[in-house]
């Protein structure tokens, strides 16, 4: 039996509760949702100023990130992935900031492909960017083990696009990326797209019409109140219903079943065989009841909501030598505690609650 190098943790570290929520092993938190999805920020660091999530007027070309040394190495990351994976995580998506500008990225995405679940199976390993360094990079990260991606593109008009990215960044080299991925072997490519209204509603069918023909699954996302920075009003939302209702109005659409319990987009099915389109509504149909994230953020902190506003110091106990039990216990206690429900108890009064910024904590 081939050694493995990944925790052998004692038996209540994996303990029950998850096994309620789908049937797998694995901690679940004071509301039973289980700790499947670990998306983890491997930089706070962006070359975009999207205004829903990093706006130029406040995070400026010299806004000072966080420094090299308070940021966890990619063996740290991988060794914190491997504890998550130990006690129940079985999904792993790589963001940001934007986790392309992160050197040696490869290094960690083969580390993470190798890791196993407690039933020996592998992780679902995906990563989440804004495409601008993606042509240089699909080749490597496919070849080190990256299965598919999610690529962010609010619209293909490049001026709307220059709106939405904050730094006038054309469309076409995203677009560039995406070929590329595509060539590599990335598979699926998912598309995300925030609609803001006032800014990008109208690319709504032309992005549709697009991600039809190319085959690609397009997700559109309700804009969120997150963080303190991006001036959120509910007036600036355009609603699932709405979205809904421009794509029906072109193409028939039908309700999908969700592959798997927690999963955040509201999936749909074109009639006439244009494949699938889908909905993340935080805002208008929010899903907390199910929500299985854990996001592990570029300097160690744990966090259990993308609105939370304090977290789990991760870092320093390991650095200070703490052993793989001792920090899945850290984890499994944060968990078993958790009852985050933000979007479901949204309000005048929530949001101006304290609040890291999307791009602190990995979207
Ligand atoms: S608001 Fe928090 S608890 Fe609710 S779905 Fe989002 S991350 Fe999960």
């Amino acid at each position: 039996m081939q050694e493995s190098d990944e925790p052998q943790l004692p038996a209540e570290a994996t303990a029950v509760g998850g096994a309620a929520f789908d049937g797998l092993p694995g901690v679940a938190d004071a509301l039973g949702r289980a700790l499947r999805d670990l998306r983890i920020s491997v930089t706070d660091r962006c070359n975009f100023r999207c205004p829903y999530c990093m706006p130029a007027e406040i995070f400026g070309r010299d806004f000072a990130f966080l420094p090299h040394a308070q940021v966890l190495t990619l063996e740290e990351i991988a060794r914190l992935a491997a504890v998550f994976a130990a006690i129940g995580a079985r999904k792993l998506r790589i963001t940001g900031g934007e986790p392309l500008v992160r050197r040696d990225l490869p290094v960690l995405v083969a580390q993470l492909a190798a890791l196993r679940t407690p039933d020996g199976g592998p992780l679902d390993l995906t990563l989440t960017t804004n495409g601008s360094g993606l042509l240089p990079l699909a080749v490597p990260l496919a070849e080190a083990g990256l299965a598919r991606i999610t690529v962010s593109l609010d619209s293909l008009d490049d001026a709307v696009f220059g709106a939405m990215n904050g730094v006038d960044f054309p469309v076409s080299r995203v677009l560039d990326g995406i070929a590329a991925a595509r060539s590599a072997g990335l598979a699926p490519i998912k598309i995300n797209t925030v609609v803001r209204r006032g800014l990008n509603e109208a690319s709504i069918l032309p992005l549709a019409r697009w991600a039809r023909d190319e085959g690609l699954v397009l997700r559109f996302i309700e804009y969120m109140d997150v963080g303190h920075s991006n001036g959120w009003r509910l007036d600036d939302v355009v609603s699932a219903d709405e979205i809904l209702a421009v794509l029906g109005a072109a193409w028939p659409l039908e309700p999908l079943a969700a592959d798997y319990r927690g999963e955040v987009a509201g999936r749909y099915r074109y009639l006439d065989g244009g494949g699938e389109v889908g909905v993340i509504a935080s805002v208008t149909r929010p899903f907390c009841g199910d929500c299985t994230r854990a996001r592990l953020a570029a300097d160690g902190m744990l966090y259990t909501c993308l609105f939370a506003g304090s977290g789990l110091d991760l870092k320093t106990p390991l650095r200070a030598g703490a052993s793989d039990g001792e920090l899945a216990a850290l984890i499994r206690a944060t968990w078993s505690a958790r009852a985050d429900r933000y979007s479901e108890l949204r309000s005048a009064a929530t949001s101006r609650l304290p609040k890291i910024e999307m791009f602190a904590l990995g979207g």
